[in-house]
């Protein structure tokens, strides 16, 4: 799957294009360096089609098919660094798997990475590049995301990379007690980036950040 020429010296995988993308985010406020470090790391061009693997360390989301998009770095890391902030979590569920990007950035962190995606290819794909990459704690399921994961839960965090217009009822009943859920909420053009804790029967939320994602859609494809 990931040919070794890709991996090699070339100029888009060098160090100092992801040393450039690591001062970017710095720049714009991204404070963990645990996140900080994975993002230096992991190869995101392994992530995108071959034709975009030059622009793969712009601090952009980029197109991966099906409609969908990898979500711009600035947003992983600020959504990675939400869902650490009160300590690693040991389960944690993203809802949107598309690239596997993001589900790579957090099986680097937590020991249980649990993730559902809506489009059959993009979840095959993601599949075997965390794989490819040795990231075996990392699981992909094909379903809708509407529902959760149950059988895994309940999480210690989760993190929606699709934004719904409220975030669904089933996904905050799986949240644990202590948890954290992080995710881009309303309509098309631009959504709130809020996050949910949970005490007990109470939960809290707070806005983030204003972000834009693609919507979280109803059913499997
Ligand atoms: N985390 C991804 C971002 C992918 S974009 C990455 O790092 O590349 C959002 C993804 O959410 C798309 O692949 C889309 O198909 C998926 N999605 C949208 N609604 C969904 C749902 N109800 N359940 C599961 N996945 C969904």
């Amino acid at each position: 799957m990931i040919d070794e020429s890709r991996q090699r010296g070339i100029g888009m995988t060098s160090q100092r294009t992801r040393e450039r993308l690591v001062q970017r985010l710095r720049e714009k406020g991204i404070r963990d360096e645990r996140v900080l470090e994975i993002i230096r790391d992991l190869p995101r061009h392994l992530f995108v089609e071959e034709a975009l693997a030059s622009r793969a360390y712009d601090d952009t989301a980029l197109p991966i098919g099906h409609g969908q998009t990898i979500s711009q770095p600035w947003v992983v890391a600020r959504m990675t660094e939400a869902l650490l902030e009160d300590g690693i979590p040991e389960r944690v569920l993203e809802i949107g798997t598309g690239s596997g990007y993001q589900a790579a950035v957090l099986a680097r962190l937590v020991p249980e990475v649990y993730s559902v995606e809506r489009i059959r290819p993009l979840a095959t794909q993601a599949r075997s590049r965390l794989r490819a990459l040795g990231l075996h704690n990392a699981r992909v399921r094909h379903g809708d995301g509407f529902d959760g994961w149950r059988a895994h839960g309940p999480f210690q965090g989760i993190v929606l990379t699709a934004a719904p217009g409220d975030v669904p009822e089933a996904l905050l009943e799986q949240l644990d007690d202590g948890g954290r859920l992080v995710a881009p909420v309303g309509g098309r053009d631009a959504q709130e980036l809020v996050r949910y804790r949970r005490q007990g029967d109470t939960l809290t939320r707070e806005v983030l950040d204003f972000v834009v994602f693609v919507p979280m859609l109803g059913g499997v494809q």
